[in-house]
């Protein structure tokens, strides 16, 4: 088969963890993981972003060296693949577009499960199409140091919020350090440090 590196079948439980990944640091491994073990996901696709609709202010880097730390970093993990999906759609990216590609590419048995930080949760209800957002995944919010929940953001079976091991680590931490340099050593995996020097990435 193509890309969805582990293979999952139909019917199988897949979560979705879906940003810009600029870069991938641990944060995003450990948010991945622990949904992965608690809602006993099959696999997690790593989705990264081509060009997300929030971010337009500030210059990403590539949408090719994203993608390729994403693959660095999830490459060891038989629960990770990557999926280029965002990066090949053409215009702003949108979550719900994301979902429905993947249902698309999945077939109808396919479960899915959007990991978000907390952080990205309050702003759902501005998000494109937030209802069919919800009908195509359910929403496992993991929580994320600086970004409270309050717990009326648990909604039902389609939005649960998830404890994880809280770590303060940002990929705009990543790039200031990097520009400081300073290093990202051991807040990122250290081929994506590897990668990131180079290919001078967040010099300026
Ligand atoms: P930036 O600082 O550029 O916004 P980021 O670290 O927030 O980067 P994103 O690519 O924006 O990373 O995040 C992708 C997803 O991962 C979002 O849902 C975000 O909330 C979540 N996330 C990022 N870092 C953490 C963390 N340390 N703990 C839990 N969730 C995180
Ligand atoms: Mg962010």
């Amino acid at each position: 088969m193509g890309e969805g590196g582990a293979g999952a079948a139909r019917g199988a439980r897949i979560g979705v963890m879906g940003g810009t990944f600029d870069p991938v640091h641990l944060g995003h491994l450990v948010a991945a993981a622990e949904a992965g073990r608690a809602f006993g996901l099959d696999e997690v696709v790593f989705v990264p972003a081509g060009e997300p609709w929030q971010k337009e202010a500030r210059r990403l880097a590539p949408a090719e060296d994203r993608y390729a730390m994403t693959v660095i970093a999830t490459a060891a993990d038989p629960l990770f693949s990557v999926s280029r999906v965002d990066i090949e759609r053409a215009g702003p990216t949108y979550t719900v577009d994301t979902l429905a590609d993947l249902s698309r590419e999945r077939g109808p048995e396919a479960e899915f499960f959007l990991i978000v930080g907390a952080d990205t949760l309050s702003g759902l209800g501005t998000w494109k199409d937030p209802g069919r957002l919800l009908a195509l995944a359910r929403v496992i919010c993991c929580t994320r140091p600086d970004h409270p929940l309050r717990s009326v953001e648990a909604d039902g079976d389609r939005i649960s919020v998830l404890e994880i091991p809280q770590l303060e680590i940002s990929s705009t931490l990543c790039r200031d350090r990097v520009r400081a340099g300073l290093p990202v050593r051991y807040l990122v995996p250290d081929g994506v440090a590897q990668y990131i020097a180079k290919r001078g990435l967040y010099r300026e």
